[in-house]
């Protein structure tokens, strides 16, 4: 640094970019991003988002999609601390919202450290947002108290027991990252006897490439297979399924199979 530098003023805002449609930002993350000097950005953040930054700002991907190892959390941890010291303003643009399996409280964490001010600014989670833009209510009177929101792959890579216990539960179930294990999650709420339970599978919320699967948990696999669902998708387990259009037709087929 010379001495000319000017004076930097390091600060963090966490901010949740919400399910893929990049209309579904908050006026608030505009206003973030408006005022960023660099953008970290994730592999489930809309890259449409980068246009609101300012045209001299720092846009850096630094996704970690399934597979590749080319970001590890701690490098991303770094990055954001670096790049804020050296410019100012860091926006970290996370997929949904940052605190609902983002990781984002071991980046506030690594900022505190640093004494760097965090803010955060929530974003539409995909887990309560996608079911809603299919007009699948999480809650419902009479249908559903509660409802759960479960990751499918879990840091030790064995199935979460909360599903297990989801599954004894009348609670709508939400299950996000756990498209690979669905047949292993299935057979869990048929074990719990949830085969006819309605069950929904959303690849892509809100997005062009959007794709739904309506089923019951006893041929959703089957479905998921036969529409060649993909990554991202969330899986939607429990009655508020039904009041879904498409499920009306499922009813229909078994009626005319038995
Ligand atoms: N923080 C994010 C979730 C991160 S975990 C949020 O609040 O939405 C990533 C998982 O979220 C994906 O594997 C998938 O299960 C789910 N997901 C994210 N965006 C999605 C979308 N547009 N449609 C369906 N599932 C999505």
């Amino acid at each position: 640094m010379t001495q000319h530098h000017k004076h930097i003023e390091s600060k963090i805002t966490l901010l949740g970019a919400g399910p893929g449609d990049p209309d579904l930002l908050t006026l608030k993350g505009v206003k973030a991003l408006q005022a960023a000097d660099v953008v970290l950005y994730d592999a489930l953040t809309n890259e449409a988002l980068l246009e609101h930054a300012p045209k001299e700002a720092i846009k850096v991907y630094v996704g970690k999609r399934s597979g590749e190892h080319s970001h590890s959390q701690d490098a991303i941890n770094r990055l954001m601390i670096d790049y804020a010291l050296n410019y100012g303003h860091v926006v970290r643009l996370k997929g949904g919202d940052p605190f609902v399996f983002g990781r984002g409280y071991e980046e506030l964490d690594f900022a505190a450290s640093y004494s760097i001010p965090v803010s955060v600014i929530p974003g539409i989670s995909s887990s309560i947002g996608v079911p809603g833009l299919q007009q699948i209510p999480v809650t419902h009177r009479g249908l559903s108290e509660s409802f759960w929101v479960i990751t499918g792959t879990t840091t030790s890579g064995q199935i979460s027991e909360d599903i297990y216990q989801a599954a004894q539960s009348n609670a709508t179930v939400v299950i996000l990252m756990g498209l690979k294990q669905l047949p292993k999650i299935a057979e869990i709420f048929k074990a719990a006897g949830k085969s006819q339970l309605p069950a929904a599978v959303v690849q892509n919320g809100s997005t062009e490439t959007e794709k739904l699967v309506v089923s019951t948990i006893e041929n959703i696999v089957a479905k998921v297979q036969e529409e060649k669902v993909e990554a991202p998708a969330l899986l939607i387990f429990g009655e508020v399924v039904s009041l879904h259009p498409s499920f009306k037709s499922v009813i229909a087929q078994y009626a005319t199979i038995s």
